[in-house]
């Protein structure tokens, strides 16, 4: 990947400032009774007020600016007419483009109160992304990040998705290199300050076993247990990662 200049990295502080703006509005709009589609518009008007496009309507025609998936579902859920209820988890990804450079976060999040078991898998998943956050160090490998994920996850008991993994991202989405979240110290490719990488363990309470739906869209976990999502876009800096998807 080539080095992002301090002009690009810039915009992509922008984009990342519109994502975080999604996550904080959406946050405050879960609720037991709302429905998916509803917390879509919240981001659509994020994105409507910040003069940004979304990155994730009509990528390979997907319909809606976030992607939401409850309890079960490990990404890629299209917002509707589900209606989220009390103890209930729901994963929130959504992404942004500032003057043809991206960003791209997610989070999970109860409604109302959940279980202390749904808390855990939350809080261990959001763990994770940190220790492969901080392991996003110049000189480090691609592998370092995905197995300080996996080490994470590991020792909680809980069971890392292998099938969907992270990505560069700036002027597209999804640029290489892929950055899964398991892997061995020390192996894949070097990381280099101006690298910008999308982060995003998905993480289930059972089995690492997914199954697409009928839909082409919506994968959940093969024993319906639930699963949660953590993503941050960061670049390698000089002076260590920086999140750019938080404001
Ligand atoms: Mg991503
Ligand atoms: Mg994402």
């Amino acid at each position: 990947m080539a080095r992002r200049s301090a002009d690009e990295l810039r915009k992509m502080r922008e984009a990342g400032r519109v994502v975080a703006e999604m996550h904080e509005r959406i946050r405050a709009a879960v609720r037991p009774g709302v429905t998916t589609a509803q917390l879509d518009a919240v981001g659509r008007d994020v994105i409507s007020r910040r003069g940004a496009t979304s990155n994730f309507l009509g990528y390979h025609g997907f319909p809606a600016v976030i992607c939401a998936s409850p309890n079960d579902v490990i990404v890629h859920g299209i917002p509707g007419s589900i209606i989220l209820d009390e103890g209930d988890i729901i994963s929130i990804d959504c992404g942004a483009v500032v003057d043809g450079w991206h960003g791209d976060a997610a989070f999970t999040m109860g409604v109302g109160e959940i279980s202390s078991e749904a808390q855990r898998l939350i809080d261990v998943t959001e763990a994770s992304l940190h220790a492969g956050i901080a392991a996003m160090v110049s000189g480090n490998h691609i592998g370092d990040i995905g197995a300080a994920v996996q080490h994470v996850v590991e020792a909680a008991g809980y069971s890392v998705v292998q099938e969907y993994v992270g990505h560069g991202i700036g002027r597209a989405m999804h640029e290489s290199p892929e950055v899964p979240n398991y892997g061995r110290p020390g192996t894949g490719g070097k990381l280099h300050s101006g690298m910008t990488l999308a982060v995003e363990p998905m993480v289930n309470l059972g089995t690492a076993e997914t199954f697409l739906t009928e839909d082409g869209w919506t994968v959940v976990t093969a024993d319906q247990a639930l699963s949660a999502h953590f993503e941050h876009t960061i670049a390698i800096t000089d002076h260590g990662p920086e999140i750019l998807t938080r404001l």
